[in-house]
C-alpha cells in the first residue's frame, strides 16, 4: 500500500480566512482580546501551537482548562465562519483524489495543523470529508514532526503492516520538513503559504504550481490510473 497524507489549508482548500476568523471570535469571547496578535504565523503549524503561542503573548495563562474552552468556542466560530468567508476547492483537487482513490493500492490520509474536530467541518463544507478516513491532526502536538510521526503509524496501521511509501502533499516548508521527518516523498505545491521560491530552498521532491498537472506525482505513486 502507499499512503498519501494531505495539507488542508493551501493544499486541498482556501477556506477564504475562516480559520483565522474563528481562532479571532474565540479570543474575543473567551479572554476580551479584540484583536489577536499579527506576530503569530499561521501557516504549517499546529492549532494548538498557534493557540498556546496566543494566550502566551495575550497574557492568558495557557493551561488545560484553557485550550478545551478554546477548542470549543473555536469549533462552533468555523461553523459560521466557513460558509461566510466563501473560499473554494483548490485547483485540480478533486480529479486528483478522484484518480487516486481509484487506485488500489492507495491510501488517502490527511498530514494537518487542524484539529480533528476543525478539519472534520471545513472537509465537510468544501464536501471532501467523506475522502479521508485517517491522519494526523493538530489536538495534540505541537511540531509538525509529531503530526507526522502520528499520521505515519495510522498509515502503517491501515496498510496492515504492507506499506510500500508514503507521500506528503502540502504547502509550506514546514510540511517538506515533516515529510523528511518520515522518510516519505514530499509534495510542495504553491497554493498556499508559501511562495515557489521558498518551497524551492526546501528542496521538496517534487515542486508543483498548483495540483492540476499531477502525472509526476501519480507516478511516484505508482500508478497513472485515470478515471
Ligand atoms: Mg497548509
Amino acid at each position: 500500500m502507499y499512503s498519501v497524507l494531505f495539507d488542508i489549508d493551501g493544499t486541498l482548500i482556501d477556506t477564504g480566512g475562516a480559520g483565522k476568523r474563528a481562532f479571532s471570535s474565540a479570543f474575543r469571547d473567551l479572554f476580551q482580546i479584540t484583536e489577536i496578535s499579527s506576530g503569530v504565523n499561521f501557516a504549517g503549524r499546529s492549532d494548538r501551537a498557534i493557540a498556546l503561542e496566543l494566550m502566551e503573548l495575550h497574557g492568558v495563562e495557557p493551561s488545560a482548562d484553557r485550550w478545551h474552552e478554546f477548542v470549543k468556542s473555536y469549533l462552533s466560530h468555523l461553523e459560521k465562519s466557513l460558509p461566510e468567508c466563501q473560499g473554494q476547492v483548490l485547483p485540480g483537487v478533486v480529479q486528483l483524489l478522484d484518480q487516486l482513490q481509484a487506485v488500489d493500492h492507495v491510501l488517502l490520509g490527511l498530514l494537518t495543523g487542524n484539529i480533528k474536530g476543525g478539519a472534520a467541518r471545513k472537509l465537510t463544507q468544501y464536501g471532501m470529508a467523506e475522502r479521508f478516513k485517517f491522519g494526523g491532526f493538530g489536538d495534540v502536538w505541537h511540531d509538525r514532526n509529531d503530526i507526522a510521526k502520528e499520521a505515519f503509524e495510522q498509515s502503517r496501521f491501515q496498510a496492515r503492516g504492507r506499506m510500500q511509501g508514503v507521500m506528503v502533499i502540502g504547502d509550506t516548508v514546514n510540511d517538506v520538513t515533516c515529510a523528511r521527518s518520515i522518510g516519505a516523498f514530499a509534495v510542495a505545491v504553491a497554493t498556499g503559504g508559501a511562495s515557489r521560491e521558498e518551497l524551492k530552498a526546501a528542496k521538496p521532491d517534487l515542486l508543483l504550481e498548483d495540483l492540476t498537472d499531477t502525472d509526476a506525482l501519480l507516478d511516484a505513486v505508482g500508478s497513472k490510473a485515470t478515471v
